[in-house]
């Protein structure tokens, strides 16, 4: 399971069923054009990529032992803190322990620390159930009608 399938499930479970059968539409949305670009801009420097079972960090710092996420948002949302707390997870499943993640948002110039707590890894086991039972649909869910949708890249999927 991938961070982005942990980020869909927060934001539409119909976004995360369409994604994940690969149903690509992706690359019609500016915005996810603009979260590339300041994801890959902004730590352009100091990049230290990680590839491990079904996840891919772009910055994690061996040294500080942390990970580092740069999200473009001009708010902060939950599905970002647990995004990286199923990363973290991951690396503690492989051995990597006491790993910290810190959240940065360029557009609000702030950071934010993550931890995984205990109660936090029975959420993602339940996270991770819940995805599967939603994968497992045959037809895609319900669209939600949320104001967001208009960003969304699968919008004219759902709505024309
Ligand atoms: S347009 Fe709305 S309902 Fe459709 S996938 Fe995107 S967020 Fe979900």
């Amino acid at each position: 399971m991938t961070g982005t399938q942990i980020s869909y499930f927060f934001h539409c479970y119909r976004h995360l069923w369409l994604f994940t059968h690969k149903i690509d539409m992706e690359h019609n949305s500016d915005l996810v054009a603009m979260g590339k670009f300041i994801s890959e801009s902004t730590y352009e420097r100091k990049k230290h990529e990680i590839a491990i079972d079904d996840i891919v960090l772009d910055n994690y710092d061996y040294k500080t032992n942390t990970i580092h996420e740069v999200k473009k948002s001009d708010k902060m949302e939950e599905t970002h803190v647990w995004q990286v707390k199923y990363y973290i997870s991951v690396l503690k499943t492989n051995g990597i322990e006491g790993v910290k993640g810190k959240i940065d948002y360029p557009k609000l110039r702030q950071t934010v620390d993550v931890e995984l707590t205990e109660k936090d890894e029975e959420e993602i086991f339940n996270i991770k159930n819940r995805i599967k039972e939603i994968l497992d649909q045959e037809k895609p869910p319900a669209v939600i009608n949320k104001p967001f949708c208009k960003s969304c890249a699968y919008f004219d999927l759902c709505y024309v």
